[in-house]
Order: structure tokens, then C-alpha cells, then sequence
């Protein structure tokens, strides 16, 4: 496995991989990696000949409150994971190759990014876009992997990869989550242990929402209702949004359909987590 910090070196090694025929399976991460990033690495390296996991923290997708200091860094424990994975190339460039003082350009899906996450988080999916776009052009993988957990972000990687024709296809792996129900995230490391224990309620209100829809409930405001309900029993929980929306347009939806997206953003103290359902 190696370590690559060049953009130049990360583009000449995937054009001449791409060019010599080899499949490139390509896994974008901030690092920290858990087992969600490890499902996306190992379908990467079943389906393709060659696996490039990027790491790389990415200045602008977080706002001037939020938490790009203190988001955890491991950078030789992932390594050894990436080793163990088999993983043929860990791509992590310091910012100033991926943003040097003269970048201008930004991304922006425009109506998929300033809802939903985008509401309270403004500029993030247009950070997101800018430097998975950038990473799409410096690796030139066949596959990119993504996981289910930051539904939006799928949305809006799949409506970018389309509309400007960059020649990848998109993957979307199932959300991995803990024992406990609780999706994994580099982010559950901040929770107090209280604020673990009552964060469980995330995907047992997701679960109840698949009960009640199973049982013949499509009205999106009773699903909503009983979510949020269940949710705010715990105290130190506070909503940010929770929605039933298309599956690719992110559009509110008055009755869940299948493929549709249920969608929750919670806070439990300052951390922020999401998780989501699709509609069977
Ligand atoms: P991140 O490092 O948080 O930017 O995540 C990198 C990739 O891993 C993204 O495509 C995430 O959606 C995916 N991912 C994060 N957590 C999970 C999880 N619990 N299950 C599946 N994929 C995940």
C-alpha cells in the first residue's frame, strides 16, 4: 500500500492505471475510519482492480462554528486499517494541493443543496461538491463509493456526476450502524455517555416509522409526528428537521412511497447526527 500526498503523483497513477485497462474503485473519507467506511473499501476492492481511499479533512464543507478543528484525526490507525483492507493507494493530499492560494472555482447543486442538512449547514454541500469533484478529476476511478448514511450527499453527487458528465460511477452501500441501532459516524465519539444512551432513539424512531408504514401508514405528517414524539421523550434531544422526501429530487413528499427517503437530523447536546430510511 502507499501513501500518496501529490495531486500530481494521485493523477498520474490512476490515468496510467486507467489507461493500462485497470478498474480503480475509488472510497472519498474525511478518515477516522469505522466500519461504514470499511463496508464502502471492501466492495470497492470486490469489484474492482485496484482500490484508492482518500482522507482528506475537508476545510470547506465546515462552517466557521462547526467542528473541522476538533474532528477527529487517526491517521495511523487508518493506515493500518487501509493496510489490512488491502487498500492499493490511501490518497491524502494536504490542503494547500487541494486548495492553493489562488483556487477560485466552487461547485453548487443548486436546489438539492440548501435543504434539509443544507439548511443548517449553509455551504457544506457546495464544499462537498467542490472537492468531490476535484477528487473524481485527480482519481479517475471507474467506481466511487458512497454510503447510504449521508443520503443527501448521494442525491446530490449522483445529480452533479450527471450533470457534468464526469465518467464515474456512483455506489450507494447501506448504512452500517452499532449494535445498538445507532448509525456509525466519526461523530458519535463526541457524545457524553448520556448522550449515547439517548441517542439510540434516532434509529428507533426510523424503525418505528418502517413499523407504522408496514401496518399501512403513508401520511407523511403522522409518520413525522409519531417520530418526533418519540424523540423528544428524551430531553436533551433537539430536532433539527425530520422529512419524507423524493428519493432524487429531496421534494417533501405528502405520502411515503416506495424508494422514498425519511429523513432526521437530531441534536443530542452539540452533536449533530443523521441517519435515514428508505420506504420499501
Ligand atoms: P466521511 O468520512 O464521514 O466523509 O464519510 C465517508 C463515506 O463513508 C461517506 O460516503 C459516508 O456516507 C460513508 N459512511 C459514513 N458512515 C457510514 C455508515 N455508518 N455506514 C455506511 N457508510 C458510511
Amino acid at each position: 500500500m502507499k501513501i500518496v500526498r501529490s495531486v500530481n503523483r494521485m493523477f498520474k497513477i490512476s490515468s496510467a492505471a486507467r489507461r493500462a485497462g485497470r478498474r480503480i474503485g475509488f472510497v472519498p473519507t474525511m478518515g477516522a475510519l469505522h466500519q461504514g467506511h470499511l463496508s464502502l473499501i471492501r466492495a470497492a476492492r470486490r469489484e474492482n482492480d485496484l482500490v484508492v481511499v482518500s482522507i482528506f479533512v475537508n476545510p470547506l464543507q465546515f462552517g466557521p462554528k462547526e467542528d473541522f478543528k476538533r474532528y477527529p484525526r487517526a491517521f495511523s490507525r487508518d493506515k493500518r486499517l487501509c493496510r489490512d483492507e488491502k487498500v492499493d493507494f490511501v490518497f491524502s493530499p494536504p490542503a494547500g494541493q487541494i486548495y492553493p492560494e489562488d483556487f477560485k472555482t466552487a461547485v453548487l447543486v443548486k436546489g438539492l443543496s440548501d435543504l434539509l442538512c443544507g439548511s443548517s449547514r449553509p455551504g457544506h454541500f457546495q464544499g462537498v461538491a467542490t472537492v468531490v469533484s476535484k477528487l473524481f478529476n485527480i482519481v479517475s476511478a471507474d467506481t466511487a463509493y458512497f454510503g447510504q448514511k449521508d443520503a443527501q450527499q448521494t442525491v446530490i453527487i449522483r445529480q452533479m456526476v450527471r450533470d457534468l458528465n464526469i465518467p464515474v460511477k456512483i455506489r450507494v452501500m447501506p448504512i452500517v450502524r452499532e449494535k445498538d441501532g445507532l448509525a456509525m459516524s466519526s461523530r458519535n465519539i463526541y457524545l457524553s455517555p448520556r448522550e449515547r444512551q439517548d441517542a439510540r432513539v434516532l434509529p428507533e424512531a426510523l424503525k418505528l416509522a418502517k413499523a407504522l408504514m408496514q401496518s399501512g401508514q403513508r401520511d407523511s405528517r403522522v409518520l413525522i409526528g409519531r417520530m418526533r414524539k418519540l424523540i423528544l421523550r428524551k430531553k436533551n434531544a433537539k430536532i433539527d428537521y425530520i422529512a419524507v422526501v423524493d428519493g432524487e429530487t429531496l421534494r417533501p413528499l405528502k405520502k411515503v412511497s416506495s424508494g422514498c427517503l425519511i429523513l432526521a437530523a437530531v441534536f443530542f447536546g452539540r452533536t449533530r447526527l443523521i441517519d435515514n430510511l428508505i420506504a420499501a
